[in-house]
């Protein structure tokens, strides 16, 4: 064995085998917090974003922990699954079975998979072979329960990864019933971008016992290897004009571009497919909830083998995308809270890549804008594009937090509707539809906007 950075924890040397295979050098911060202490067998309570390396940092000591019984101990005395991490999106959950299966490689350790969109007679199956370890999305995993399929009175790990979007997703009661229904004592990890959700406290209460709880980015740090910039924009077809500008000025090998409809996302993709020439040429493709399984699937495969060097994504979708070598984000609509813009951008910048995040902000994002940049204390930079400045320069009046002065409900509309028409006008109408696309069914429910407006801020209530 030879001397990596994570030889200093006392983990399985088949782990350690693994984790020289996979070519983890040194432990990132948060694997160098959580770790030791999970080998304990204490609790944890961990805030940390994605790309922080948080997937390996209950993984390890999860697997350490399933190791230490020996195969012919597991003969003697049969048990069933051992360990459970519950993920709020499909997505994530596929992410973290990859992540799983490569630090398992050296083990005999074996991990399934149960996410909604896949069959569930299936799944029984899987149940009935006993992988020690189970990754799952909430909701099915409670359908599962229901019809008696799994016994998971076995688990002696529990992990929540992300509790805070599982929390957004109104997936607290299930997560308990889930909890509910594991081994008691048990050890569980619970992982969360932010640790301040409302409905914390009860689920902490409920799950976890005594926890240590580790910090690592008070919910609101920033990776520094992310350049984050704001150009201004007018309407849509100025957007797709900078967009188009981006795609062709800026270097970039994939760029993922965010939408807050899916009929947007739609769009953009057939937009930048019919703009993309011979002499640089864009593969894009595309990501949201309308799409199968499958569908995703193969979008994100293709992404990361380079035949695609674009994707067009809704939130939904993109959660958990970890992709190699995506070095450009683009909000093409501002996110409607903190926290989405945080796991939008996290998308780049991922163990220690450079990353650069551009989002495009015309009057109805910049209240949104000016909120994340109060909620997460920064000043976005500046950016603007030769030949293709905006008219629009910003309200014309502030308030000292940064928002356009003149926000009640009834005033605001009326200026917007004036400035669209405005905005319109001077792009010689060439896309009337503006935002006209408001009334068309977003992808977050109703229950995910309330909740979003109840954490970090409220500015989609304000708008
Ligand atoms: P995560 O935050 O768990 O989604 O991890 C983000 C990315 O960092 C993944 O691609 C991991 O494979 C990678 N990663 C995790 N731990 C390390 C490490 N110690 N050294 C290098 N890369 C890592």
């Amino acid at each position: 064995m030879s001397d990596s950075f994570f030889s200093g924890f006392e983990l399985d040397a088949r782990l350690q085998q693994a984790i020289q295979k996979v070519g983890f050098e040194e432990p990132t911060p948060v694997q160098q917090q959580a770790i030791p202490v999970a080998l304990t067998g204490r609790d944890l309570l961990v805030s940390a974003e994605t790309g922080s390396g948080k997937t390996a940092a209950f993984l390890l000591p999860l697997m350490h922990k399933l190791l230490q019984k020996t195969v012919e101990q597991e003969r003697a005395e049969p048990s069933s699954t051992r360990a459970l991490v519950l993920v709020p999106t499909r997505e994530l959950a596929i992410q973290i079975v990859k992540h799983c299966d490569q630090l398992a490689s050296c083990s005999h350790l074996k991990t399934g998979l149960i996410i909604g969109g896949n069959s569930f007679k299936y799944q029984q199956a899987i149940f009935r072979k006993n992988p020690e370890i189970i990754i799952a999305t909430p909701g099915r995993m409670a359908e599962h329960i229901s019809h008696a399929s799994c016994d998971l009175t076995d688990i002696e790990v529990l992990v929540l990864d992300e509790a805070d979007r599982m929390l957004d997703l109104g997936l607290a009661e299930d997560v308990i019933r889930i909890a509910n229904n594991c081994k008691k004592p048990r050890q569980t990890f619970l992982f969360s971008a932010t640790l301040t959700h409302k409905a914390f406290a009860a689920v902490q209460q409920k799950i976890l016992e005594n926890p240590e709880v580790i910090k690592l980015n008070a919910g609101r740090q920033q990776n520094e290897n992310i350049k984050q910039q704001v150009i201004l924009a007018d309407a849509d077809d100025h957007k797709d004009n900078l967009l188009s500008a981006l795609f062709e000025r800026q270097p970039f090998t994939k760029a993922l571009v965010f939408c807050n409809k899916k009929v947007q996302v739609n769009r953009l993709c057939g937009l930048i497919r019919y703009r993309s020439t011979a002499e640089k040429p864009q593969r894009a493709g595309l990501l949201h909830g309308d799409m199968s399984q499958d569908e995703r699937r193969d979008t994100v495969s293709k992404l990361r083998g380079g035949s695609l060097n674009i994707i067009f994504a809704t939130d939904l979708a993109a959660r958990g995308l970890d992709v190699k070598g995506i070095d450009l984000i683009i909000n093409y609509d501002m996110p409607r809270s903190g926290t989405d813009y945080t796991h939008r951008i996290g998308r780049t910048g991922r163990a220690g890549e450079e990353g650069l995040a551009i989002s495009l902000v015309n009057t109805y994002d910049w209240s949104l804008m000016s909120s994340i940049e109060r909620f997460l204390k920064i000043r976005l930079e500046r950016r603007k594009i030769a030949g293709l400045e905006a008219r629009y320069k910003g309200p014309k009046k502030l308030k000292s937090s940064g928002k356009a002065a003149g926000s009640k409900k009834k005033k605001n509309n009326k200026s917007a509707s004036k400035s669209t028409m405005k905005a319109n006008k001077n792009n010689l109408g060439k896309s009337a539809s503006g935002r006209a696309v408001k009334s068309e069914q977003s992808e977050t429910t109703s229950r995910d906007a309330d909740s979003r407006s109840k954490q970090g801020f409220s500015a989609l209530k304000k708008k």
